[in-house]
């Protein structure tokens, strides 16, 4: 995907330079960590942080082990899929027998489909449904046990189709909305037990979910996606930042919300062409 006369996003700060340790003896477990996209990103984010991280993914992603290894980090991945019951169980016992603790869930597998109305067929649905809502909800019960007793968080990866349409986007559009609606009444039920539930919904980040749509992005397609990013497109990096924050003490007063991110609801009125400037 080309970036050319995207606007560019200069951070004051390197993170790798100003990373504090919000998750020393802390252990989180990330669903879908993969070697470019937004999981592995904040695998790597919360590790650089101080964190034990336990991934579950369809396909071991090699290079993301590599530099966790090379950065020391206390790192473990089991092959599975969140649509499976048994395979949610077993890295849950997986991470306990290793780590002895879950402290945050991050719940970012998910799969995308854009197809018309007319051709979505049950399966497409059905899939969908499992894998970015039912996958989410037994993450999510199937760490309640481990805490239920120390408190927790957990952040959801929405999307800024669960807020906003797009035509040909629905049955995707309808598991991100599940999961925001489902945030919000977790984290009143999760309250009294110390554990925040928390959502993102990024717009279009750079990963190959978005890269392969490359081959038809003309400058005119382009040019149109730009215009619903004010930022610019986002980096997993971008993402992994704000999730760090919200799983950390220092997001101890935020829960049931779902955070918008490189985007923002827009009503395009021609202002200046109205006023005749
Ligand atoms: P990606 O395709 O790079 O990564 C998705 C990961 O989820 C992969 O590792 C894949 O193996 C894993 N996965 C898929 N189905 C799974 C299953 N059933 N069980 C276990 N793992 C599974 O995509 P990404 O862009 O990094 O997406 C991560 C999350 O962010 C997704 O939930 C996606 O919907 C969301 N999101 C992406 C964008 C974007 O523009 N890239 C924008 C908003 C939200």
């Amino acid at each position: 995907m080309s970036t050319e006369g995207q606007p560019q996003i200069v951070l004051a700060t390197r993170p790798e330079r100003a990373l504090s340790q919000r998750f020393a003896d802390k252990v989180a477990l990330v669903t879908g960590a993969s070697d470019r996209g937004i999981g592995g990103a904040i695998a790597e984010r919360l590790a650089a942080e101080g964190a034990a991280i336990s991934m579950i993914s369809r396909h071991e992603p090699d290079r993301l082990m590599q530099r966790l290894r090379e950065n020391s980090a206390a790192a473990l991945f089991t092959t599975g899929d969140v649509a499976r019951t048994e395979d949610v169980a077993h890295v849950v016992e997986t991470t306990i027998d290793r780590f002895g603790q879950i402290d945050v869930l991050v719940n970012n597998a998910g799969i995308e489909l854009a197809e018309p109305l007319a051709t979505l067929s049950d399966e497409q649905w059905t899939e969908l449904l499992q894998v970015n809502l039912t996958g989410v909800l037994r993450m999510s019960r199937a760490v309640l046990e481990h805490m239920d007793s120390r408190g927790g968080a957990i952040v959801n990866i929405a999307s800024v189709l669960g807020l906003a349409g797009s035509a040909g986007l629905a049955a995707y559009s309808a598991t991100k909305a599940g999961v925001i609606g489902m945030t919000q009444s977790l984290a009143l039920e999760l309250a009294p037990k110390g554990i925040r539930v928390v959502a993102v919904a990024p717009a279009m980040v750079k990963t190959p979910m978005a890269t392969r749509y490359a081959p038809n992005m003309t400058a005119e397609v382009w040019e149109r996606i730009q215009q619903s990013h004010p930022l610019g497109i986002g980096r997993p990096a971008d993402v992994a930042a704000a999730v760090a924050f919200l799983a950390s003490d220092e997001a101890r007063w935020i829960t049931g919300i779902t955070l918008p991110m490189g985007w923002t609801p827009a009503f395009p009125l021609p202002v200046d062409d109205m006023l005749g400037r």
